[in-house]
């Protein structure tokens, strides 16, 4: 069970820069040898985004758990619509986005990305497909250009690109100009949590795919920067499967559908105005959320949550 975790933390990280996908795909393989378990093959496909993302009545239960952290969840993201996810910690967020990207395959049910059914599809031909940025990423002892373009470190040409994907994350701060930690001399990547978080979303928009997903990217950045980058992912996932998981209803009432979930299951789903004109989780989450904030629509912090 420990090994099948293993595994799926390294697909993680494959998932993150899907590029070297060949070259970080062999490592995988090669780990997978070492610790002799089964490779996890399929048929090579091509991902069809006109087809969506589809969960089909899937549940799944962690190793070493007695509960499923997903019970019987369907969902359909049509080409061109942008899905948030909320629910209260532990309500299995997370997990379903795991399940959605082909990352963990379902206990029970189907998950099809862009018509490829995951539990017969390689894991390549999924991959290419997708791109995420997800909670846990990495943090690589390299100059912040590499550690954007990671999945095209050879990419000379890719300089315009990193300068604009980094603008798009607003990464630049203070009195350190963009352009300067982009030259070769700045070696430095000593850096706060919330630039980390800014340089593993460059890297999600360095490559953008068919299916996005922003698995919570943004928790050590203030509430406005964070509007501001949900706004500019609208744009990026314009025609686009994306999925964001937030606990900001701010930023999920961005999105054209709202999934709630509570103890892995999927308890309401619609619009902000739909989930809002009836009583239920997420009006109740709303509320609490609006004490925090002057004008809720914005964001905007009257003071600090306690
Ligand atoms: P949060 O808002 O805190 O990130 P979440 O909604 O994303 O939470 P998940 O991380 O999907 O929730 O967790 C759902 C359930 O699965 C929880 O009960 C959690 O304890 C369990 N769980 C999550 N990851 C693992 C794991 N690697 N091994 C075993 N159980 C896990």
């Amino acid at each position: 069970a420990a090994l099948g975790q293993i595994f799926a933390i390294m697909q993680e990280i494959v998932t993150q820069h899907i590029g070297n996908m060949n070259r970080d795909m062999g490592k995988v393989v090669n780990f997978i040898r070492l610790l002799d378990m089964p490779e996890r093959t399929g048929t090579e496909g091509e991902t069809d985004f006109a087809r969506g993302v589809a969960a089909k009545d899937i549940s799944f239960t962690y190793p070493g758990r007695d509960k499923p952290a997903i019970k019987n969840v369907s969902l359909e993201i049509a080409e061109g619509e942008t899905i948030a996810i909320v629910g209260e910690n532990g309500a299995g967020k997370s997990t379903l986005v795991r399940l959605l990207t082909g990352i963990y395959r379902p206990s029970e049910g189907k998950v099809f990305i862009g018509g490829l059914d995951t539990a017969v599809a390689s894991p390549a031909s999924v991959y290419k497909g997708v791109s995420g940025v997800f909670q846990k990423y990495q943090r690589y002892k390299m100059t912040l250009k590499e550690n954007v373009a990671i999945s095209d470190v050879s990419a000379e040409a890719g300089a315009e690109k990193i300068h604009s994907v980094l603008s798009e994350a607003d990464f630049e701060m203070g009195d350190i100009k963009l352009d300067d930690m982009l030259s070769p001399e700045f070696g430095g990547i000593d850096l706060s949590g919330g630039q980390w978080q800014r340089i593993a979303i460059a890297r999600g928009l360095y490559r953008v795919n068919g299916f996005i997903v922003l698995d919570e990217p943004t928790s050590a950045i203030d509430p406005i920067e964070e509007t501001k980058i949900y706004k500019q992912f609208e744009q990026l996932a314009k025609g686009k499967c994306a999925v964001v998981v937030t606990h900001r209803l701010g930023s999920a009432k961005l999105a054209h559908r709202i999934v709630v979930m509570d103890g892995g299951e999927i308890v309401d789903i619609g619009t902000h105005e739909e989930l809002m004109s009836h009583p239920g989780k997420y009006a109740t989450m709303w509320e609490k959320q609006a004490q925090w904030y002057e004008r809720a629509e914005d964001c905007v912090p009257a003071q600090l949550p306690v």
